[in-house]
């Protein structure tokens, strides 16, 4: 659903007639679509790179086609090591999309490091 941006943003929401408030429910800055959602946010781009930090990759994509077409493509790396840069990025993406309703239903966001740590746990498991 994220990668065909059918993921009820506050964007979306707003559209839908649904909320009032369009803006990014993590950091409140900026207008909350999936491009700032994922990428743009100063949350989830610390939440990026300290995962490829970990994985030891480049991860220069700004949007998820972008990122799916690079791991099919151009990511070069054993089946096991793709399949864990793989899991990676989803429960990166996952726990992004987890973060923002939290923080839409409970005004709560987690902290990086917090995120971070579940993302490993997730990847690990
Ligand atoms: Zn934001």
């Amino acid at each position: 659903m994220a990668v065909r941006e059918r993921l009820k943003t506050s964007v979306r929401l707003k559209k839908m007639g649904i909320s009032d408030n369009e803006n990014c429910q993590i950091c409140a800055q900026h207008i909350e679509n999936t491009a700032h959602l994922f990428f743009g946010c100063e949350f989830s781009d610390r939440c990026i790179r300290q995962v490829a930090a970990w994985l030891g990759i480049g991860w220069n994509a700004r949007n998820l086609p972008q990122t799916c077409g690079w791991i099919r493509s151009r990511y070069r790396g054993s089946r096991f090591r793709r399949q864990v840069v793989m899991a990676a990025i989803a429960a990166t993406i996952y726990l992004i999309w987890c973060n923002r309703n939290k923080a839409f239903w409970e005004n709560i966001v987690n902290s990086v490091d917090s995120t971070l740590k579940h993302i490993k746990f997730i990847v690990k498991k």
